[in-house]
């Protein structure tokens, strides 16, 4: 079967990477000192590093080991996410993680998780002077007749390269590096999206390590409520020490790389809108990625270089097509805003303007990497969760949808606030005047999401109900709520 994939789009190189570097102390102490300042640990992290360690020694690392940069640094993709755990565990197997937990909840210590480092804030995936917990270690893949069973450890380059032996593939990531964890268990956008639903939808089991360090499986009919929960729920109910996702065959993929210059911008996004709205039976699997690339220096000098219209067909494996778009760590300093709207090319080409002439505003500001990225919600997508019996917590109507959003990088920690303040001031203007348009939508996608951002207002309300009862059912004392603060957490 040959699946047909589109990458659309204005730009598709010019990012850089830029290595940055993070010192710490060499020892647990009472305080430690980093590229950022001095660090008080508290008791509850000195005492689970020091259980920890001696417990289990092999997998604890300390500040001023060569791997406590790898773990805490090179693994991250937003530098401003660079942070100074007083300890990383970097469990080997699921006992390990649970036996963790239980010294964590013991010591009161403050932890984050971290899987394939993409969520893009501090704090998402990683902790100042408190406990890292480093799933990279439980990378086990094991390829069944119509399922794969994936540890956390994994990116999606290196599930779709399990699977290509056997002329499959999964509902994942579109981009190399990114993690299987956090994507699964916030939604997943793929380009299957259309005929399978998003990653979530295709997860048949979790093995999980609740907030007592008790390991349940979650299935459809086995602790169904958590199976539920998982299916966009994050890191609120425990840590998932391994996925069964669902797969089809798909042994080859149709791609095409499609570059436009600015004069056939309103066409490109007409053509999305229509994309979003393409409503069959039953859908042949096909997505792109949107994207347009504005070079403040140049302007859009580079583009109109190149001919009007370039396209680039290929018949390849998904494993081949994700390896060419990478997400290098450590890109740069990076924030997300996005808002949904219903399909309305012309509203969608007024944003654009409007958030171009908004990027000349801040030019001066050091390596300005301005995105405007689109992606959208078909019906059919949300169909697949209203008719499989199981359902998510997204909870989405069969409607279209657009995902406008600015993916902003930049340079220097010194402009921080004004880049994080200039992105949400855009973001919540235009989805106002959307609003009084009546054409606002309140979902926002986790992954997509800035830290301002709340993605749970944007879920039926009876489903946000439902989860905070089935986190008070498997986590009672609160470990993944406030032992565990980062991410997007439920709330009260
Ligand atoms: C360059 C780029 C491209 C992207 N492309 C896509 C895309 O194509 N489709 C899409 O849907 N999204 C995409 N995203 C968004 C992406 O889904 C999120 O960033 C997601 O969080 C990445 O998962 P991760 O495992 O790498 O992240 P992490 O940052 O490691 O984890 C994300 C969150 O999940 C928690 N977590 C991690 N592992 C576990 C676990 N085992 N149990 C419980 N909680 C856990 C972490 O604590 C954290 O809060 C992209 C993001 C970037 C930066």
């Amino acid at each position: 079967m040959h699946l047909p994939l589109l990458f659309a789009g204005l730009s598709f190189s010019g990012l850089t990477y830029a290595k940055s570097g993070a010192s710490a102390s060499a020892t647990l102490s009472s305080s430690m000192s980093t590229s950022s300042g001095t660090l008080e640990i508290p008791q509850g992290a000195s005492c689970a590093c020091t259980k920890l360690s001696h417990s289990m020694p092999k997998s604890v690392i300390f500040p001023g080991s060569k791997n406590y940069t790898t773990q805490t640094v090179d693994y991250i993709w937003d530098i401003r996410a660079n942070l100074s755990p007083a300890c990383v565990f970097v469990p080997n197997t699921a006992a390990e993680v649970s036996q963790a937990v239980k010294i964590i909840n013991e010591c009161q210590a403050n932890f984050a998780v971290r899987g394939g480092g993409h969520m893009n804030y501090p704090g998402a995936n990683n902790i100042d002077a408190g406990v890292l917990i480093a799933l990279s270690n439980l990378n086990a893949v094991n390829v069944k007749t119509d399922t794969v069973e994936v540890g956390p450890g994994l990116n999606w380059y290196q599930v779709y390269s399990a699977l290509e032996p056997y002329g499959r593939a999964c509902v994942g990531g579109r981009m190399k590096t990114i993690g299987v964890p956090g994507l699964t268990l916030i939604g997943g956008f793929h380009y299957f999206n259309n005929k399978y639903g998003y990653a979530m939808d295709n997860v048949v089991s979790y093995d999980v390590v609740l907030g007592n360090g008790t390991q349940v499986t979650a299935t459809k009919t086995s602790h169904s409520d958590l199976f539920w929960a998982l299916k966009g729920g994050a890191n609120n109910f425990g840590i998932v020490t391994r996925f069964e996702l669902k797969t089809f065959a798909v042994p080859e993929v149709s791609t095409t790389i499609q570059v436009y210059n600015e004069t056939h911008l309103p066409q490109f996004l007409s053509a999305i809108c229509e994309s979003a709205k393409l409503d069959e039976e039953d859908p042949i699997a096909a997505g792109m990625i949107a994207t347009i690339a504005y070079n403040v220096t140049t302007k859009f000098a580079n583009f109109t270089k190149i001919p009007a219209e370039a396209r680039i067909n290929n018949v390849t494996t998904i494993k081949t097509w994700a390896n060419a778009l990478d997400s290098p760590k450590q890109m740069f300093r990076v924030q997300f805003s996005h808002k949904s709207m219903k399909p309305d090319a012309k509203v969608l080409y007024s944003i654009y303007k409007a958030w171009k002439a908004a990027v000349d505003t801040i030019s001066d500001v050091q390596g300005l990497y301005p995105t405007f990225v689109i992606n959208y919600v078909s019906p059919s997508s949300a169909r697949v969760a209203k008719t499989n019996g199981v359902g998510n917590v997204w909870g989405l109507e069969e409607e279209p949808l657009i995902i406008w959003q600015f993916s902003t990088g930049w340079d220097l920690a010194q402009d921080d606030i004004r880049v994080e303040a200039w992105s949400r001031q855009l973001a919540e203007h235009f989805h106002s005047i959307n609003k009084q348009l009546g054409i606002a939508s309140e979902f926002v996608y986790m992954g997509d999401a800035g830290e301002w951002q709340d993605p749970y207002a944007g879920f039926p309300v009876e489903n946000v109900a439902r989860m905070r009862k089935i986190r008070s059912t498997y986590d009672p004392a609160g470990v993944f709520s406030t032992l565990s603060w980062g991410g997007f957490k439920l709330g009260l």
